[in-house]
């Protein structure tokens, strides 16, 4: 008999669960609509042109900083790992949740489309799932450990932090004892060979092997349903909140449509054509400078390198990249309306310069680019300062 495993076994009703996931697809796909609309308050940016380049520079980053984690290991010439201990935990829980989205969606092709998961690739399958399970579950208790241990000062920490770690973390743990029940209660009786391949299973199994037959199928059902229950609320409350983990999806959209042009350079101003200069309303910066208010993880890391910030000046690019957000979350359903009357809205309320970003924030930047340069998904702190710092000098005479 080849190795394999029915997947909606001892469970009833399991067609539940598609009718649940079509429901949490629809409700992801919804959330991503009304940030579309979100970023498309600010004006346009040609950001499509070179579609072909942008996909060999995205298809590189995915290799040398998806794959290889170059940027988050923040390696630099010589060899050196600057960001080693963040790295790792992004590493292991990067990898982990990939490699189990994977792995989930390969399970649904083999019971619905072509039956493939059989044999040794089943056994192979069972092994890379549970190591990458297990590397899913040691990357976060190593962020719980750098966060509210560690402390470290560029990290500011939220309740969204807390939810999205203990969410992958129960939805993990879960899936272990699901595993672990369903083999203590068939692989080790029948074919304890096959077992072996699902090492974090296993291991519970044997911890589970003395329960009778009928409290192991019991056990199993329950925690399958909660484990699968768990893991599309997770989907939901993720689409609901818009929580730090949505930076799966809009990191690697903000990787593709980064600035192609040589670093550094500024953007020049049509003095003939331009109505204004410089930027001093939150909708008055293009799409991508809004989709890079969502794109920041706050992994602080620009704020370590930023000459300003560490001189002790009130400056800190990461700050000024989440005040903006929040601005823009904020003034958002105001702006939504009035871009619906008139392609140019206008925005009575907090002062962007000024009351969201101190002067002294704006005119403190140095332009050294060490912000960007480190930013793990090409978020660019100094394109907005320096808008900003043009509508003072342009539109307001305003100089230090
Ligand atoms: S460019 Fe400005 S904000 Fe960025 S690191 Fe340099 S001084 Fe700091
Ligand atoms: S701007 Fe980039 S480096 Fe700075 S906190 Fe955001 S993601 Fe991290």
């Amino acid at each position: 008999m080849e190795a394999t495993r029915e997947v909606f076994w001892n469970i009833q009703l399991g067609v539940i669960i598609d009718v649940l996931a079509a429901v949490a697809v629809g409700i992801f796909i919804y959330a991503f609509y009304r940030r579309i609309r979100l970023w498309r308050i600010g004006r346009p940016d040609d950001r499509f042109s070179h579609l072909g380049r942008r996909a060999r520079a995205f298809l590189t980053y995915t290799v040398a900083h998806l794959l290889l984690h170059g940027k988050f290991f923040g390696v630099t010439r010589g060899w050196h790992f600057r960001e080693l201990f963040p790295g790792v935990i992004h590493f292991f829980i990067f990898a982990g949740c990939v490699v189990l989205f994977i792995g989930t969606v390969l399970v649904a092709a083999s019971h619905y489309v072509y039956e493939f998961l059989e044999g040794g690739v089943y056994l192979g399958f069972s092994l890379v799932l549970d190591i990458f399970g297990l590397l899913l579950i040691i990357g976060v208790i190593l962020a719980v450990y750098r966060r509210y241990i560690q402390k470290p000062d560029r990290l500011d920490n939220r309740m969204e932090d807390l939810m999205a770690l203990l969410l992958l973390l129960i939805v993990a743990v879960s899936g272990f004892v699901v595993e672990g029940l369903r083999i203590a209660a068939t692989e080790l009786k029948t074919n304890p060979d096959w077992a072996v391949w699902s090492p974090g299973g296993y291991v519970l199994a044997l911890g589970f092997s003395g329960l009778q037959q009928s409290t192991l199928l019991l056990w199993h059902q329950l925690t399958w349903w909660l484990h699968v229950l768990l893991a599309l609320a997770v989907i939901i409350y993720v689409s609901l909140t818009w929580n730090r983990l949505w930076h799966i999806i809009v990191s690697p959209i903000n990787v593709f449509f980064r600035n192609l042009g040589p670093r550094g350079a500024l953007v020049p101003i049509d003095i003939e054509a331009a109505e204004t200069f410089g930027v001093d309303r939150i909708q008055n910066f293009t799409w991508k400078h809004l989709l890079d208010l969502d794109a920041c993880t706050r992994c602080g890391r620009c704020q370590d390198s930023c000459p300003a910030y560490l001189s002790g000046k009130p400056l800190s690019p990461k700050k000024v990249i989440q005040d903006l957000r929040e601005h823009l979350l904020e003034r958002a359903p105001l702006l939504r309306k009035r871009k619906a009357e008139t392609e140019n809205p206008g925005d009575s309320g907090q002062a962007m310069i000024g009351e969201v970003i101190g002067e002294d924030e704006i005119w403190n930047c140095t332009t050294c680019y060490a912000c960007q340069e480190v930013c793990p998904v090409y978020v660019e702190p100094i394109t907005k300062l320096i808008e900003m710092r043009r509508n003072l000098v342009m539109e307001q005479a305003s100089i230090p």
